[in-house]
């Protein structure tokens, strides 16, 4: 039956392959020149490191905001003085250890103490999206998350592959899903570009995303979270997750790379193999526990993870830049489906 299935899939896929290749086309405009050139302005000492709450996080937000603004992306939140690209919330500075070790966490201002009140900095996602044509009301979440461990004394960590390079991921296929739609590309569905705060302090900015709903949760299709895919060379990439929810994501993944990318797709890391669990341990992981099928894209751990080590010049662009491609195809066949998973 799964050979059908993909025989299926293949079918439709080279068909439509053959009598054009519109998402080809819109994956050319990802460059490696403009990954290097986001991660330069993220990573640089000027953003001192992106530190949840502190003015290099704010820096990042509006220098997200402002590419959304220019691709020509809407503000996905509603406020009392119109649309906003950010979603702002309150956090108490420390985070939480681990995910969800804490049986509820408070995030407004009312539910906290006012002497506790100082304890806790503003911070902010950064969501755009573009309308879907036939189904507007079905969502596909591209995110990463932008935040980092900011800075201690005079060291700053630059979360260059940590997560700069899933942050220019995240903008560069905003920007060819932007292209499409500027040249009269119909997208069938919505799709939401989130772009994270507080990962670092334990998925904060995604938890909040999902537990102060602007959206109902059975309305999101499939969330594609990219963390950290800048190292490691350029042959391969971590899968986590994408079989969790559903079969079908990971053999749609699959069938993408097949056709487009040939990266060497990495399963290992996936749920039940590994002690530490990689897919409780980014965004992702708020999507999957709603039931939304939900994969995290890795490029696999280095030594200078969570190091001010982690710098722009050891990044592997060619390998990012195949990566980025690959959740570029992923996205524009999740967003065109017939019907969602
Ligand atoms: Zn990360």
């Amino acid at each position: 039956m799964k050979r059908v299935v993909v025989f299926l899939y293949l079918v439709l896929f080279v068909s439509c392959r053959s009598q054009n290749s519109i998402p080809e086309k819109y994956a050319n405009t990802i460059k490696q020149d403009d990954l290097y050139n986001y991660i330069s302005v993220l990573a640089s000492d000027s953003l001192e490191g992106r530190g949840t709450g502190t003015k290099g996080q704010k820096s990042a937000a509006i220098f997200i905001k402002n590419k959304f603004e220019k691709f020509g992306l809407l503000p996905w939140i509603k406020t009392k003085n119109g649309n906003s690209y950010f979603q702002e919330f309150k956090m108490h500075k420390k985070g939480i250890k681990k995910p969800f070790d804490l049986p509820m966490f408070l995030w407004n201002e009312k539910e906290v103490d006012e002497d506790e009140l100082s304890n806790y900095v503003e911070t902010e996602n950064v969501l755009g999206y573009i309308k879907g044509s036939e189904k507007e009301n079905e969502y596909i979440i591209i995110s990463a998350h932008y935040d980092h461990l900011g800075r201690y004394e005079d060291k700053i960590f630059y979360g260059a592959d940590d997560n700069a390079s899933g942050t220019s991921a995240l903008l560069e296929i905003a920007e060819a899903f932007s292209i499409a739609l500027k040249e009269n590309y119909k997208f069938k569905r919505s799709v939401i570009f989130a772009a994270f705060t507080g990962e670092e302090k334990g998925l904060l900015g995604s938890r909040y995303f999902m537990e102060y709903p602007t959206i109902e949760s059975t309305k999101i299709a499939a969330n594609l979270n990219i963390d950290m895919i800048g190292r490691n060379g350029d042959e391969f990439v971590n899968v986590i997750g994408a079989s969790i929810i559903t079969p079908k994501l990971e053999e749609l993944i699959e069938n993408v790379n097949d056709l487009y990318v040939d990266l060497r797709l990495d399963y290992s890391l996936d749920e039940g193999s590994t002690p530490s669990s990689l897919y409780k341990r980014s965004d992702q992981y708020n999507f999957a526990r709603f039931g939304i099928p939900a994969v995290f894209f890795y490029g696999g751990y280095h030594s200078d993870y969570h190091r001010t080590s982690d710098t722009i010049d050891k990044i592997n662009f060619s390998g990012l830049s195949k990566r980025t491609i690959l959740i570029f195809h992923t996205a524009w066949e999740l967003v065109n489906m017939k019907e969602r998973f």
